[in-house]
């Protein structure tokens, strides 16, 4: 292209014509840029600020609009409007990694993100999930901690495999998700072969006032798959994108993933005896005790038309609930309803509700949110303050709620009440003897101690061989006789 090709006719970000997106104003061809050489100055300045802060978890990931269907009657559980037989909802999901940045590669082991908005005639509900049911940690005030040692050391800047077994092996409520983690689901084979889990407890409301606690499972209609350490080792390397290209070309081939909503049940009187304290975050409920019961369908079916507006500037969080459904006593799940929002607002702004992506669908909606930073959706002159005389609709319950639960008891810094068979390491154990074969059994032990030759050192690895002996001796065992083994190369 020469020079004097015509310009094609851009404009500036006020409208008006843009006099040239290749040559800036200079005295002479040779001569200093003027300051007042304003299109310049905005594409500079405004490139300066293309980026909002990436997630500080979950930065790297990617989604897809689809519809939920609900194709079961479970209204005597809830009566969510959304989970009512035949209601079909518009929702986005977005899937991700949870440690690495933006550019780091999808086959990292690592938990994935499994987060939903469903855009329901009821407000938005968010289901902000992982491809496992449980976590590292019960209580909410762990988490920066935990989230700092899986992510890199302040001073060289590097990830530390040291600094993640330090932690883990101090905090041993751990040993279930790293169980699961080093098990062949730590790498799944794309996002279509994975199960999602709402992984907390909610509480369900039904239309008579009754409360359920329940689980959520989202089976994977594809299968679950998962990547071999070696795969995975090499996909990094390849394609750094690999599951989320092979999202966005299995949608725009046309094969559409689904996945099938199932809940577990479980009465609300039946909480407080139940054999684990079914508020941990780290033990399931078993099959046995509480079987899975179908709900319906869920169908990824659209490609964003810009991965920035649409997924990058997505906000989810879990205290977008709507009647019907409601928190539990969670202690993690308190803490995310919290802070979720809260980074929305840092990272996006204090108006993130109000991009489209974002927005809910229930036509004529009355917010006392006001003004801000990019406020775009706005009352007019309707009253800004409830009550008022103008006519505004305002809320004013009074007495108890409905998404409520029985709390006595005085304040205290403390972990959860035991139940009977509560303890940190027998699910874990669960999962090594009874779930995985011989073959999975080798495989997580390759991987336990494959990451432990990554880094940890001699103070803190006596720690993490207790840890696993702790989860079962024969595997604990195993496990150290491999990273003896792994040394000795
Ligand atoms: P079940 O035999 O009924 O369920 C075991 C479940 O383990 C399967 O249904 C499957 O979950 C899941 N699973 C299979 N392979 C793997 C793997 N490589 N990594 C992680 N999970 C896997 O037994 P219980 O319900 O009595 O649970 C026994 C143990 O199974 C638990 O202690 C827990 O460690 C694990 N587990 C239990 C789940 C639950 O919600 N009850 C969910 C996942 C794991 P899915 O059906 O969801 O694909």
């Amino acid at each position: 292209m020469t020079d004097d090709v015509a310009p094609t006719g851009s404009t500036t970000g006020t409208g008006a014509p843009a006099t040239s997106d290749r040559n800036s104003l200079t005295v002479g061809p040779d001569g200093p840029i003027l300051l007042h050489d304003h299109h310049l100055i905005e594409q500079l300045a405004h490139f300066n600020r293309e980026r909002v802060p990436e997630r500080n978890v979950h930065a790297k990931g990617a989604g897809a609009f689809g519809v939920f269907e609900t194709t079961q009657d479970v209204s005597v559980y809830t009566k969510a409007a959304l989970f009512q037989p035949g209601v079909r909802t518009d929702m986005l999901a977005r899937f991700s990694t949870v440690a690495g940045e933006q550019g780091s590669p999808d086959t990292w082991r690592d938990p994935r993100g499994f987060a939903l908005k469903f855009y329901t005639s009821e407000g938005n509900y968010d289901l902000v999930g992982n491809n496992t049911p449980v976590f590292f940690i019960r209580d909410p005030m762990k988490f920066p901690h935990f989230i700092r040692s899986q992510k890199r050391r302040g001073g060289s800047g590097l990830r530390d495999n040291d600094m993640q077994w330090d932690f883990w092996s101090l905090n041993p409520e751990s040993a279930h998700q790293v169980t699961w983690l080093m098990g062949d689901r730590g790498i799944p084979r794309t996002w279509r072969h994975m199960n999602g889990y709402g992984s907390h407890t909610y509480l369900w409301i039904n239309a008579a006032g009754e409360r359920f606690w329940v689980k959520y499972h989202f089976k994977s209609d594809q299968g679950v798959e998962h990547l071999t350490q070696a795969e995975a080792d090499r996909l990094a390397g390849k394609d750094g994108d690999f599951h989320r290209r092979d999202l966005y070309e299995a949608i725009g081939r046309g094969e559409h993933p689904s996945w099938t909503l199932h809940v577990q049940v479980m009465a609300y009187e039946d909480a407080k005896t139940y054999r684990f304290n079914p508020f941990d975050l780290t033990k399931v409920w078993p099959h046995g005790d509480y079987p899975l019961i179908k709900v319906g369908t869920m169908t990824l079916n659209r490609n964003p038309e810009n991965f920035f507006a649409q997924i990058e500037q997505a906000a989810f969080e879990p205290s977008a609930v709507v009647p019907g459904i409601g928190f539990s006593p969670d202690k993690m799940l308190l803490g995310r309803v919290f802070a979720y929002a809260d980074t929305h607002r840092y990272r996006i702004g204090p108006n993130y509700q109000q991009l489209p992506v974002n927005q809910h669908r229930v036509a004529g909606a009355t917010t006392y949110q006001f003004d801000g930073p990019m406020a775009y959706d706005h009352p007019g002159d309707a009253p800004k303050y409830a009550p008022n005389s103008h006519g505004a609709p305002y809320s004013d319950l009074t007495g108890p709620v409905e998404d409520r639960w029985d709390a006595d008891g005085e304040m205290v810094r403390s972990s959860y009440t035991l139940h009977a068979e509560d303890d940190d390491f027998g699910q874990a154990r669960t999962m090594v003897n009874e779930v995985f074969d011989d073959e999975a059994r080798e495989r997580f032990v390759q991987n336990v101690a494959g990451h432990i030759l990554g880094g940890v050192t001699d103070e803190t690895l006596p720690r993490v061989f207790d840890y696993w002996r702790n989860v079962d001796p024969e595997i604990g065992r195993r496990i150290e006789a491999a990273v003896v083994a792994g040394r000795g190369r």
